[in-house]
């Protein structure tokens, strides 16, 4: 594309999750007229803004993997494990379901890491980028992530951290005087565990959010909070964008709306198999002091990440839709879980809950339609949506802009589920 074509383009991009500001703030520094879309303020209840804070580059070994199936029913049955299902929605979930075990095998597993890994290890530059133009001071930490277990053998670490070792992540194995070390204050339940030291944290990833969102704001973006209903295209191919109270039409637009993609994606003749592993948090406020960095406990499958809000307890992957409504027991169960690791802690505050955008495969769409040239997609991160913002924004960005990369972006496609 011409510099003069180029900075005469606009482009709607619809989502202002992290997805979706990263996107267009790229896009915005590349020369295009960006319009930004969401029916809520920025940053306002999103999955963006309630998650553990975790920049995870090592993160790349899947959940889609063989020996998964073997532990699913005994934790979908156990009220206090890390998965759960809302009965209502599985029979609209079985599609999925049979989606993911039919790439729970090695090749597949070891396809997702492959290409998780590749955007993964660009994830902490792209996000260099995007925070030398704005302040991140006491925003970010990077001490790294623990994991810790409570047996000496669990199986599947092994399986993670051979994979991780085979892919060139930097970890280091812990004893159990060394989490003790790095985090003396919490209860010495733990035999061993691993640190990620290359690994971030942020202390409120919604403040992370509008900072950037100000700055596209600055540099001359503009949004619309607006409901977007429907996408159609012109006779020569430029999208249109219906919202509730207007149409706009672009030269070029991305859906960036994490779990809620599907409903517009489906308008455009795709068949892409997204759905949502709900997430929940609770902070107790007061207590941040009590970590120096996120820990996982892998045993129960949730982590703690201390913030300003607080230490902020997060976890569960339920199957339940995006319209049931919060559940109760869920939330209790990291309520106790914390204060299983932490005993001094008492009254919790905030209960939320969040929508993972993930597909059966555990790789997310960043790319054209399938159908639509002048219609990208970013979404479907799964448990990395916030790792991966600023990689996706410039991949995105970069290819709407028609350059060239050396990556291999074609297992992004939406076109794999054809
Ligand atoms: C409990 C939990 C913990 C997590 N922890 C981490 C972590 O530590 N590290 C990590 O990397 N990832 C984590 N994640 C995952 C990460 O938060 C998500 O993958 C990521 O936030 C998805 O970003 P997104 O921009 O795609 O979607 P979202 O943040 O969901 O944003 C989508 C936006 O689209 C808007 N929208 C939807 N439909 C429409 C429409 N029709 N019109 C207009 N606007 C619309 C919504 O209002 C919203 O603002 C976690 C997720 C959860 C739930």
């Amino acid at each position: 594309m011409s510099g003069d074509a180029k900075f005469k383009s606009s482009v709607g991009v619809i989502g202002a999750g992290i997805q979706g500001v990263c996107i267009s703030l790229c896009l915005i520094k590349k020369g295009f007229k960006v319009t930004l879309i969401d029916r809520d303020d920025p940053g306002k209840d999103s999955a963006s803004t309630g998650n553990a804070g975790h920049f995870s580059p090592y993160a790349s070994v899947p959940i889609n993997r063989s020996d998964i199936l073997v532990d699913v029913p005994s934790m979908l049955f156990s009220s206090t494990g890390p998965l759960a299902l809302k009965w209502n929605y599985v029979y609209k979930m079985l599609p999925w379901f049979l989606k993911f075990v039919k790439n729970c095998n090695k090749k597949n597993m070891m396809h997702t890491a492959k290409y998780m890994h590749q955007i993964l290890n660009l994830a902490l530059p792209a996000y260099d980028e995007l925070f030398s133009d704005i302040d991140i001071s006491g925003l970010v930490e990077s001490n790294g992530i623990i994991y810790f277990w409570t047996k000496n053998d669990l199986k599947s670490r092994e399986l993670e951290i051979n994979i991780r070792n085979e892919l060139g992540v930097k970890q280091q194995l812990l004893t159990r005087h060394e989490i003790h070390d790095l985090e003396p204050h919490i209860r010495k339940i733990y035999h061993a565990g691993v640190l990620y030291p290359n690994a971030r944290h942020t202390r409120n990833p919604k403040k992370i959010l509008l900072k950037l969102f100000d700055l596209f704001l600055k540099r001359g973006g503009h949004f619309k909070r607006q409901n977007a209903q429907s996408i159609s295209f012109t006779s020569d191919n430029k999208p249109v964008i219906k919202t509730d109270l207007n149409l706009y039409t672009f030269d070029k637009a991305v859906i960036a709306c994490g779990a809620f993609s599907k409903k517009l994606t489906d308008q455009v003749n795709e068949k892409i198999p997204l759905d949502t592993e709900r997430g929940y948090h609770v902070h107790f406020r007061g207590h941040d002091h009590l970590l120096s960095r996120p820990v996982i406990f892998l045993n129960k499958g949730f982590g703690i990440t201390p913030m300003e809000q607080g230490l902020r307890v997060v976890g569960t992957v339920e199957f339940g839709g995006l319209n049931n409504p919060i559940s109760k027991k869920r939330v209790l169960n990291l309520v106790n879980n914390a204060k299983y690791l932490f005993p001094e802690l008492t009254d919790h505050h905030d209960e939320w809950l969040g929508f993972r955008p993930t597909l059966p495969d555990f790789l997310p769409v960043i790319g054209p339609s399938k159908n639509y040239k002048n219609l990208f997609y970013s979404f479907g991160h799964h448990h990395l949506g916030w790792t991966l913002g600023a990689i996706s924004g410039k991949i995105i960005a970069g290819m709407i802009a028609g350059e060239n990369t050396n990556l291999n972006l074609s297992p992004y496609k939406s076109l794999r589920f054809s």
